[in-house]
This record gives structure tokens, C-alpha cells and sequence, in this order.
């Protein structure tokens, strides 16, 4: 190995040589361990980037540079200790052998860099690694001390040359350790880590540089001149050595940062992408959420205003008609009383699909909830919309079949036209719902289209509706008329309706079908009605002071009151309050108002009876009832509406329909009353077919309570119906 100068103190001779004295200039000793534990520093940076580099290209360029400084900051700690070394004989360096090592040392750096840029290592990769950089640094550091040219020969002491292997080896162990571990823990702990392993790494290469100095022995011949060094230019060659190396960490860093930052902007930014494409998905779903019907996937009431607004613009731009349509299904709440939401949801789903089949590719259809459905048609004419309101009824009529029955369904509609009936969506839609209300007040099942006069009416209406409820509180201008019944067979006044009548200051005085529909729209129809009961209680109290202790009354009770069942408490409040027994009142209530739910019904009714309160149904053949549900009613007499009656004597089929009543009504034990009676052919039929009672302008028009006293008392005996049909 003599091109190494690599000999052993066993080969030295043991005379005739000088054992020569050297020492190490401690600033510049201090001045290598800082520039070494710099380039460590840079190094597990350059390491870390490497590591978190997005490309291959970028973890192999942060691995060059880091190696390039790893390698600097070894080979400039051995350049500047050996700057640092004074002997007293002259030295030079042969070049070749400089470039030797520091090759050596760039390949141990490529090495260390790969296996820490490494993610994981394991324990035996570890120890070999430590191992293959040890080795090479210690290589670089003798094969560098091999490039030293003097008088003096060189040797080394065999421990201490073993012991900075050794060094070279464990420390890189250390060093390597740390790198790796220091990736863990937070930012801050991570910060400590690396500076604590730029120091241990500093402290390896510079411990096995020192021991490797300490190991080493220079010899020269006996005689030899010896001269101190001088410091000569020394000191500034390790400073330019160290400044070189700590601006090209310094470089490196500063590069390694910026690439940091860059890289936190470039992964903030995709961050922020993937959260803005989440939030637009979650808007998107919101969206549909919000603006769709969940269970005919027909938009809302929401979605539809937003519509809305795009076409009133839209229209108002080119100038063209647009229809507003108010589409509700006729008697869809008897289906989900009696079918259950199940089936009444089926139900909405089939018509919603009815619907849209109907509808041309530009038009707008919303549900609204329940069973009422909006709808934006864009027009040429308003015959357009007729015939579109026509084509949806038809579409609808088709039997559906549901819950194993097998249904027609109709509609009501209500149209208004943009910009003939207003110009803003709140204005189309008030005015197509009155629209609405009016083909339900016409029997339903047809369409109509909103009219100035209806407006009127509305206007109306809601002042009518202030001074109805006034006039309930305050309890003036209410009053009841009655109209007196005869029964047939015995031609006693047996029985009285009570009719509401409102004595309205401007209008005089006005029957019930002006302001009843009012009350009930309005929600205070159940209060109306509960003040008809107890009027008629007290005045009846009143009668039966003027012998007529069997009198019996009747009042009327709306279908929405039936929904209540505080009904039949109220009922017994008011027998008691006025002392009327039970057996002479008599409710009325009408088929329809039975069929809504008709298992609540049946109880209510059952209660109402159970305190000795007869009951019938009014308005009998005009509504939709069944003889099935009549036979579960707790009915005691039918009252066959005035329509029929007025058939009479034109009409056979009507008269036909008169006798069947009467005979199924007594079939199920009711007793029959006829309304309307005006002739005296009507009454002669009646009679004949057996109907049990007569109510009618032929024997009196609805009186008020003192013309009803005096009608009474005119009447003491009973009244031969013979009378009445010589007029
Ligand atoms: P309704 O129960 O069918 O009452 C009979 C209606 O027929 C009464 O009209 C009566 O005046 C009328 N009428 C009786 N005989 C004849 C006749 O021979 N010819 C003609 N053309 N009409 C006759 P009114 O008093 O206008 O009552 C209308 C409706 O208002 C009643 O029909 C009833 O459903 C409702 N109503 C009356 N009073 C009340 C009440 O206190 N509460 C509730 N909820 N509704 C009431
Ligand atoms: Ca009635
Ligand atoms: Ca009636």
C-alpha cells in the first residue's frame, strides 16, 4: 500500500529517527466541525425533499444536490483540518491522490443520500449502509492523508487506526439513524431532530478525521532540519474552502426552500380544488335537494319560483303570453283517508306521471304539496291553454288501479294568463288559485281561467270575512231562522231546521251560502256553528214555555266540524247549559262530510248519539255516499235533497230515484224528510210513496223566532196535509 502511505507502526524502525511534534490549530478545528455540521444540515434537508419530491426527476435532483453537499462539507472539514495541522517539517499534497479521495468521498455521499432519501429502512439496510459510508468516508480520509508529500515518512497506530473506522462506521450509524427518525413527531420536534443530527453527523466525520490524526505518527531520520510552520497563508485558504462550502449549503438550502414553499402552494392549491369540486358536488345534490319533490321528482314550490322568474323575463323580453296553471285533484284526501298515505302517495306518483305526459317539451310542471300541482305554459293564444288544461283532465281519467282497486281521478283547474292577469308570479299564481277555487265551487272536474269579476268577488270575500268574525264576537247581526217540518202521519209541526241568517248592515240580510263557504275557508266555521247550537238550545228552551214540549230542532253541522273531536263534548255542554234533553236535538250533517275519514266520523257520530242526540244526513243523493257506509252510521233519518224534489212531477227518472230512496232509507229503519217541498204534486207523491216528513216554502219559508211563535200558535192543531193540498 505504499502508494496509500499506509504503514504501520510495527514497520517503523527503532533507531535513528525523530518522533515529530504536532498540533492542530483549535479555530480552525472549531471553523471545519461548524462548515460539517452545516453541510449535514443540508444534507437531511436535501434528503427530506428528496423524499417528498412529486417526480422521479425532482427526488434524483434533490439526491445530487444533497450528495454534492454532503461530500463538500467532508472533504472541506478534511481540507481545512489539515490546513489546521502543523508539523515542523514542510508538506505538500499530491493532487492526484486529493481528487482520489474526494471522488471516494463523493460516492460514499451518493450512497448516503440514496438510503436516506430512502422512506423506510430496514434495521440490516440500515447497519449495511452504515457500514458502505463509513468505510468511505474512512477511505476518503486516508487515501486524502495518502496525497501528503514530506520529509517525514508516516505511520499509524493500528488501534487507533481500527478505533476511527470504527468511528466512521457507528457514527454513520447514528447519523443515518436520526435522519430517518427525524421525519416523525411534528413540525417543531422535526425541527429539533434535524439540528441535533447535523450535529452528531458533524461529529462523526470530524471525531474519525481527528482519530484518524491521532493514529497517525511522522518520522523523520535523525539530523533532519526542522522548522516550525509558519500559519502563512492557511488561514485564509480554510476560510475561502469554508466560505465556498457554506454558501453552496447555503445555496442548497435557500433552494430547497423555496422548493418547499412551492410545493405547500401547489398542494394547498389541489387541495383547494378537490374541496371546491367537493362543495360543488354537495351543492349540485343540495340543489336537487331543495328545489326537487321527493316523491314525484317534480319540481317545487321552491324550484318552480325559480323558474318562474327566468320566464316571466323571458316572456316579458319577446313579448309573449304565458299560462299559469293551479292543477288540483278532485277528492284525492277521501283516497289517503281511506287507502292509506301508501296508496294515496302511489296515487300522486301515477298522476304526476299523468301530467307530465301530458305537457309539451317547454313546459314547467311543480308539485306544490299534497295534491296540488302548478304549472308554466308557454302560449301563442289562450285557446292554447284550454286545450292543455283538457289534454291533462283526459290524461287523468284513465282508470289507475291501486291497492287492487281500480280508480277514475279528476281534476280542477285554475288558469291565469302573464300578462292579461298580472305581470308578477305572486299576482299569476293568487289569481290562478281564485281561478281554481272557482272550478271547485262549480262542481269541479273543469277549468277556469281567472276574470276581473272574480278578483271583485275575492275582494269581497275578505272584507265579508272581517265583519263575519266581528259580528260572531261582538255577537251582532247573527240570527236564526227556522223552518218548520211536518210529519205526515200525524200532521204535527214535529220538528224545526235552524237556519243561520246575518243581518249585515250593508248587504241586509244574508242566507248562509253567502258567508257558511267563508267561515269554513277561514277556519272559524267550527265557532259559527258552535254558536248556532247554543242559540237554538235557548230558543227552544224558550218554545217549550209555550207548549210545545215535543218540539224537536235541527241544526245544521258543517263537514269540517265532524273532523273535530271536541264536537260531541260541546254538544253536551250545550244541552246542559240551556236544559234541553238530549232526544230533541237533531244534528245534520251531509254525506260528504262523512266520507273524509270515515272511521273518525263514525266515532264522533257514535258519541254524539250516545247522549240521546238523533242524527241525519242532509243533502242525501247529492254527494257520493254508499249504502255500505250508511249501514255502519248511527243514522236516524235521511233528508232527500231539494234537486230531486224539484223533479217532481217532470222527471220520472228523478221520481223513480225519490221512490228508491224512500224505500231503501226505510229498508235501513231511517225515517225520510223531503226538503224543498213547494207544490202540492210534490207533496201528494211523497205522501204516496210514504215519506215521513215534509219541509218546504209549501208549508212555511224560514221564519225568524217571533214570525216561528206566531206560526206556531196559528197552528195548535195538527195540520191535515189535505189542507195544505187545497193550498
Ligand atoms: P240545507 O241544510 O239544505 O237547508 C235547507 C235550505 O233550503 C235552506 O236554505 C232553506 O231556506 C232552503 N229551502 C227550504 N225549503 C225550500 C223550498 O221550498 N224552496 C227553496 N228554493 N228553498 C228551500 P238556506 O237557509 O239558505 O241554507 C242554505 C244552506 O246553508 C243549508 O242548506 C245548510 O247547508 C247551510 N246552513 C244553514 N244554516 C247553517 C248553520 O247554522 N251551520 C251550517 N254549517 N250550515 C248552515
Ligand atoms: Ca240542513
Ligand atoms: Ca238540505
Amino acid at each position: 500500500m505504499d502508494w496509500l502511505n499506509l504503514r504501520f507502526t510495527s514497520a517503523m524502525p527503532e533507531s535513528g529517527q525523530i518522533l515529530l511534534d504536532c498540533t492542530h490549530n483549535p479555530w480552525l478545528v472549531a471553523l471545519a466541525y461548524v462548515v460539517m455540521c452545516g453541510a449535514s444540515f443540508a444534507t437531511l434537508n436535501m434528503a427530506e425533499r428528496a423524499t417528498q419530491a412529486d417526480s422521479e426527476a425532482g427526488r434524483r435532483r434533490w439526491r445530487g444536490v444533497g450528495a454534492l453537499c454532503l461530500a463538500g462539507g467532508i472533504w472541506s472539514l478534511h481540507f481545512i483540518a489539515m490546513l489546521a495541522f502543523k508539523a515542523p517539517v514542510a508538506i505538500e499534497y499530491d493532487l492526484q491522490m486529493t481528487l482520489l479521495s474526494l471522488l471516494i468521498v463523493l460516492v460514499a455521499a451518493v450512497l448516503t443520500m440514496r438510503m436516506l432519501s430512502q422512506r423506510e429502512l430496514r434495521a440490516t439496510q440500515c447497519l449495511l449502509a452504515a457500514v458502505l459510508i463509513g468505510l468511505g468516508i474512512a477511505a476518503m480520509h486516508y487515501s486524502g492523508m495518502g496525497a501528503m508529500r514530506s520529509s517525514a515518512t508516516l505511520y499509524y497506530q493500528p488501534g487507533l487506526f481500527a478505533l476511527s473506522i470504527a468511528i466512521a462506521i457507528l457514527t454513520s450509524l447514528a447519523a443515518l439513524m436520526l435522519g430517518l427518525y427525524f421525519r416523525q413527531g411534528d413540525e417543531q420536534t422535526h425541527q429539533w431532530l434535524k439540528y441535533g443530527a447535523s450535529l452528531v453527523m458533524g461529529l462523526a466525520v470530524a471525531s474519525m478525521h481527528f482519530t484518524g490524526m491521532w493514529s497517525m505518527v511522522l518520522v523523520v531520520p535523525e539530523g533532519t532540519p526542522l522548522q516550525l510552520q509558519s500559519a502563512n497563508n492557511s488561514l485564509q485558504l480554510a476560510l475561502v474552502v469554508a466560505g465556498i462550502t457554506l454558501v453552496t449549503v447555503a445555496s442548497s438550502l435557500g433552494a430547497a426552500w423555496a422548493d418547499r414553499k412551492l410545493q405547500h402552494k401547489e398542494r394547498d392549491l389541489m387541495r383547494v380544488n378537490a374541496l371546491l369540486s367537493q362543495l360543488g358536488h354537495a351543492k349540485a345534490s343540495l340543489q336537487q335537494i331543495a328545489d326537487f319533490d321527493a316523491l314525484t321528482n317534480l319540481l317545487n314550490r321552491r324550484g318552480l319560483n325559480q323558474a318562474f322568474a327566468e320566464r316571466l323575463r323571458d316572456h316579458a323580453q319577446r313579448g309573449k303570453p304565458l299560462a299559469v296553471m293551479f292543477i288540483d285533484i278532485d277528492h284525492f284526501k277521501r283516497i289517503n283517508d281511506s287507502l292509506g298515505h301508501d296508496a294515496g302517495d302511489e296515487l300522486l306518483k301515477v298522476i304526476a306521471e299523468r301530467l307530465r305526459g301530458a305537457l309539451r317539451e317547454n313546459d314547467v310542471i311543480a308539485r306544490f304539496g299534497g295534491d296540488e300541482f302548478c304549472l308554466l305554459a308557454s302560449l301563442h293564444s289562450k285557446e292554447e291553454a284550454r286545450q292543455l288544461a283538457q289534454r291533462m283532465m283526459l290524461h287523468l281519467k284513465d282508470p289507475i288501479s291501486l291497492a287492487g282497486r281500480c280508480m277514475v281521478m279528476t281534476a280542477s283547474i285554475g288558469i291565469s294568463l302573464f300578462p292579461d292577469d298580472g305581470t308578477t308570479s305572486e299576482e299569476l299564481l293568487k289569481h290562478a288559485d281564485m281561478a281554481l277555487y272557482q272550478s271547485k265551487g262549480s262542481g269541479r272536474n273543469n277549468a277556469h281561467f281567472f276574470n276581473a269579476q272574480l278578483k271583485a268577488k275575492a275582494g269581497i270575500e275578505l272584507q265579508l270575512e272581517e265583519e263575519l268574525r266581528l259580528a260572531l264576537k261582538q255577537e251582532m247581526g247573527l240570527q236564526l231562522y227556522y223552518q218548520p217540518i211536518l210529519e205526515l202521519n200525524t200532521g204535527l209541526l214535529s220538528k224545526l231546521e235552524a237556519l243561520l241568517r246575518w243581518q249585515h248592515p250593508e248587504h241586509g240580510l244574508l242566507t248562509p251560502d253567502r258567508f257558511i263557504g267563508i267561515a269554513e275557508a277561514n277556519g272559524f266555521i267550527a265557532e259559527l256553528d258552535n254558536w248556532v247550537l247554543h242559540r237554538a238550545c235557548q230558543d227552544l228552551h224558550l218554545l217549550s214555555g209555550g207548549n210545545y214540549p215535543e218540539l224537536k230542532v235541527a241544526v245544521n253541522c258543517s263537514a269540517l266540524n265532524l273532523s273535530r273531536e271536541a264536537l260531541a263534548r260541546e254538544v253536551g255542554e250545550a244541552l246542559e247549559i240551556h236544559g234541553v234533553p238530549a232526544q230533541r236535538l237533531e244534528l245534520e250533517v251531509t254525506e260528504n262530510a262523512l266520507m273524509g275519514n270515515v272511521n273518525l266520523a263514525v266515532d264522533l257520530l257514535q258519541q254524539i248519539r250516545e247522549l240521546g242526540v238523533s242524527l241525519s244526513i242532509d243533502d242525501f243523493g247529492t254527494g257520493y255516499s254508499s249504502l255500505a257506509y250508511l249501514r255502519r252510521l248511527p243514522l236516524d233519518t235521511l233528508k232527500i235533497d231539494r234537486s230531486f224534489i224539484q223533479d217532481i212531477p217532470t222527471s220520472t227518472q228523478g221520481m223513480d230515484i225519490i221512490q228508491a230512496i224512500i224505500g231503501m232509507a226505510h229498508t235501513l229503519r231511517l225515517r225520510v224528510v223531503a226538503e224543498g217541498v213547494e207544490n202540492e204534486q210534490q207533496l201528494a207523491f211523497l205522501r204516496k210513496h210514504g215519506c215521513d216528513f215534509i219541509q218546504g216554502y209549501l208549508l212555511s219559508k224560514p221564519l225568524s223566532l217571533e214570525a216561528l211563535q206566531a206560526f206556531l200558535l196559528q197552528h195548535r192543531e195538527p195540520i191535515k196535509p189535505a189542507r195544505l193540498l187545497s193550498g
